[in-house]
């Protein structure tokens, strides 16, 4: 077998979201093949053989990919609808739209929320789709070929709904599948796609959407089936008020209870939101090492309130940061919600160091990749590990006159991206994206939002 080409980056600062959080302020970065081969103060060893490229990254900050541990796709082409209403109201105002999805529309909007997070920095991606409307054809084949074609490292989590309005659920009965058609379709999903392998650019969970859109045996066996299968499970957990008030009445206990109830507490479970959660919710959470998708902007869009992210933190549960579906997040990016994340969580009295600019960056690479599973080969920069990272320019006017690089990246405006490379595989440059046409992807996601809005008699 020939070498692995080496590519060499020098001349950059360097924060490696290590352990000990070590940062060089001028390194060098090597990779080979897929992987980093080493990095350190200064310039790169001389001698190197097989470089097939050398980058001189002065003037940037080179870090972790982003790790985006939360979204939904399909909502790409209903951005900005139900613009002033709460978590309830907006689900019952766009679900009839949403249930009349087809697999064109979920490929272009899946194209679109790709892109416009890879441009950003997030070289690992996961969708949690959860709708899948009769004869509408093979969604998860969709969302996973528009990862692939795109390059970004990819986790599926495939969704369900079996508890709609008959059932005291919230979805109308329309958009939901069976128990039994929605257990199959992920089971063959997982079959079909997962790849267990360390350097996976594909990987499949089992997530059921929420308790008040998926029955109490849905999740019990969902949770049975990611175990037996080896996956992952993923869920929305603790969003709102009302959501509280939903599980005290239909099962009689909170959130947290009912799902250490049906088996979706535990290091395998990463969950999104939280938000409501009491002193004995986080300490459940802590012991039990299950993982928390932290969503800024999306909390404050639907009016949801503010987790409890530097207790989370403080109690040692695992906390990675969330896009959420641009339906409530409209800008559909990562790298300014590690912004949000920090500014948000200072909301209130004498929180001025609720979390620091490092910790906000740990959130949005290390701390994404451990909810995730995949600590140990993504979210820092190390030897050994896989090659996703991102050379941040740091010397035009919106930076340069920060000192601090990683203060820059997180308190300033969105930095702009040089490169970002997925798997050894430079992926973006200068902002644009390598492996697809932006202005094509555009023009399908309008398309296809129209043609949705005409079917679904919004026009
Ligand atoms: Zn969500």
């Amino acid at each position: 077998m020939a070498a692995a080409q080496r590519i060499v980056i020098d001349n950059c600062a360097i924060a490696t979201v290590d352990a000990e959080d070590t940062e060089y302020a001028s390194g060098h970065l090597v990779l080979a093949g897929n992987r980093i081969e080493s990095l350190g103060a200064g310039p790169a060893p001389d001698g190197l053989e097989n470089v097939a490229r050398r980058i001189d990254a002065a003037g940037h900050l080179a870090t972790p990919g982003l790790v985006n541990t939360h979204h939904h796709f399909y909502q790409w082409i209903t951005r900005g609808l139900a613009t002033d209403h709460n978590l309830f109201d907006w689900l019952v105002a766009l679900y009839p739209t949403w249930a009349r999805i087809d697999e064109p529309m979920v490929r272009a909007a899946a194209r679109g929320s790709l892109a416009m997070m890879a441009r950003g920095g997030v070289t690992t991606a996961m969708d949690h789709h959860y709708v899948f409307p009769h004869g509408s054809g093979d969604l998860s084949g969709a969302i996973i070929g528009a990862a692939r074609d795109m390059g970004v490292r990819f986790t599926l989590a495939r969704g369900s709904m079996d508890r709609s309005e008959k059932d005291g659920g919230l979805p109308p009965d329309f958009a939901v599948e069976t128990l039994e058609d929605a257990l199959a379709a992920t089971e063959e999903t997982v079959r079909t796609h997962h790849d267990p392998s360390s350097d996976a650019m594909t990987q499949v969970a089992v997530a059921p959407c929420s308790p008040f859109s998926v029955s109490t045996e849905l999740l019990r066996r969902g949770a049975e089936l990611a175990r037996r299968l080896g996956v992952r499970l993923h869920t929305h957990g603790s969003e709102t008020v009302e959501e509280e008030k939903f599980c005290h009445e239909l099962f009689g206990m909170g959130p947290t209870d009912y799902f250490e109830s049906t088996g979706w507490l535990g290091e395998d479970v990463w969950m999104a939101h939280c938000v409501h959660m009491n002193d004995s919710d986080i300490a459940a959470f802590a012991r039990t090492r299950t993982g928390v998708a932290h969503c800024p902007s999306s909390n404050a869009r639907l009016a949801a309130g503010i987790a409890r992210v530097p207790d989370l933190l403080a109690a040692g549960v695992p906390v990675g940061l969330g896009v959420d579906g641009t339906a409530s997040n409209e800008s559909g990016e990562l790298h300014t919600e590690l912004r949000n994340a920090l500014l948000v969580n200072r909301l209130g009295a004498h929180r001025e160091a609720a979390l620091n600019a490092r910790q906000a960056l740990r959130l949005g690479t290390y701390g994404g990749a451990r909810v995730l599973g995949r600590a140990d080969e993504i979210g820092s920069l190390e030897p050994g590990k896989l090659a996703d990272l991102v050379l941040w320019r740091m010397d035009t006017l919106a930076h340069s006159s920060i000192a601090d690089p990683v203060a820059a990246l997180v308190l300033g405006a969105a930095a702009p991206v040089t490169a970002s490379f997925v798997n050894g595989r430079q992926i973006v440059e200068n902002g644009r994206l390598l492996t697809a046409d932006e202005d094509e992807i555009a023009r399908s996601a309008r398309a296809e939002a129209q043609r949705l809005a005409r079917i679904a008699g919004r026009d």
